[in-house]
């Protein structure tokens, strides 16, 4: 058993220690000037990685609480909603408008596919959709959509346009305003590469228009009362303070080196990890994979579901499961967070003692059938 866990999962992914060390340091009082200071700084950054003019909202709540805000302040049931639903995360805004009782439809594609531009322009084009939801990357594929292309569309449609891009500021490239995302959302514990609990939503000035003409359905999560107190450096709750002592760092450490720094970082893990798996029987599950993850499907003689454990158990590397009808054809690889070439030979000569070792299995119960 080696004992340094490695983390292939897309949330929480390691740390650097700098970030652990600002972690366990005991936390200043935020009602402060400098405190304020802090919240101007990080609201400025989190801008540039968005890649937007426009505004910033910080959450504690994870990336899902981000989402629901979105139903919260810019839908109601006077609108009707197109969602892309690739995988969970599609689902995931399926299942936000249900349980807020929101008019939506939805393109349903099979798992790791891309979106038909000519099928979506099509929908869109019947001006029957006030917006547009989707994922910027479909985390339980692997799968990537064109967000820029799809974002000329309800441009062109003047389609109000959704994007959680959770999984992918940071990781792959994201242009919020050029692409003409009017909202989208981010969170703390993937290619920040910091602990679970913080989330971002960032919208343009068409989205805080928006504001005005709903009603906000939450107490905690009006957009409209967070715009107003980090006017001033405040947030209306007591923050995850912690958190924004190693955010706070973390996007100074990604504006001095630059957004791509980090993204081109994410794309040479992810094609040494794809290049190292191609001397292994495992294919790639989605057409177009992000640098955030790698999706695998296994051979039809090998469970994904026991392997993720056993790499757990006997190698303690840790790689995300499928759920539903994947779960035992298809496992996801992150990319994300403190890891290097050298864990990522350490998790592919893994997989591989595993395959090995169930071939031995499988030899042996032949051999024993035989001389029976
Ligand atoms: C991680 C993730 C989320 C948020 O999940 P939480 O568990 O609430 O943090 C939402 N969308 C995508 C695409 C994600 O990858």
């Amino acid at each position: 058993m080696n004992n340094k866990i490695r983390l292939f999962t897309p949330g929480p992914v390691t740390m650097s220690t700098r970030m652990l060390a600002i972690g366990a340091s005991q936390l200043p009082y935020n009602r402060t000037e400098q405190f304020s200071q802090i919240t101007f700084e990080i609201i400025k950054d989190l801008k540039y990685i968005f890649g937007t003019r426009g505004n910033v909202v910080i959450f504690t709540a994870s990336g899902t609480g981000a989402m629901e805000a979105v139903i919260f302040n810019f839908l109601d049931k006077s609108d009707k909603v197109l969602i892309v639903n690739g995988g969970t995360f599609g689902q995931r805004w399926v299942d936000i408008c249900i349980q807020h009782a929101i008019p939506f439809e939805q393109i349903n594609l099979n798992p790791g596919q891309p979106i038909s531009l000519k099928d979506l322009d099509h929908k869109l084009s019947s001006q029957e959709y006030s917006t547009l939801l989707i994922n910027a990357h479909e985390t339980s594929t692997g799968m990537i959509y064109d967000t820029k292309a799809i974002g000329e569309l309800t441009q062109k449609y003047g389609v109000f346009f959704v994007v959680d891009a959770i999984s992918t500021i940071c990781a792959d490239i994201f242009m919020m305003d050029e692409w003409h995302v009017d909202v989208s959302l981010l969170s703390s514990q993937k290619a920040l590469a910091l602990p679970p609990g913080l989330s971002f939503l960032a919208l343009n000035k068409k989205a805080r228009l928006r504001l005005e003409t709903k009603t906000c359905q939450s107490y905690y999560f009006d957009i409209k009362v967070y715009l107003a107190n980090q006017s001033r450096g405040q947030m209306p709750f007591t923050p995850v303070i912690g958190h924004y002592m190693m955010l706070h760092e973390r996007l100074r450490e990604i504006r001095l080196r630059g957004i791509d720094f980090f993204v081109s970082r994410h794309s040479t893990l992810a094609e040494y990890f794809r290049k190292g798996m191609k001397r292994l029987p495992f294919n790639f599950f989605s057409t177009n994979p992000s640098n955030a993850l790698t999706a695998m499907s296994c051979p039809k003689d090998i469970d994904a579901f026991d392997l993720v454990k056993r790499l757990a158990d006997d190698y303690n590397c840790f790689v995300a499961p499928n759920g539903g009808n994947l779960k035992h054809k298809v496992f996801r690889v992150s990319h994300l967070g403190e890891q290097n070439e050298t864990d990522i030979d350490f998790l592919i000569n893994a997989l591989e003692d595993i395959l090995n070792n169930y071939q031995q299995t499988k030899n042996h119960i032949i051999m024993e059938k035989e001389n029976y």
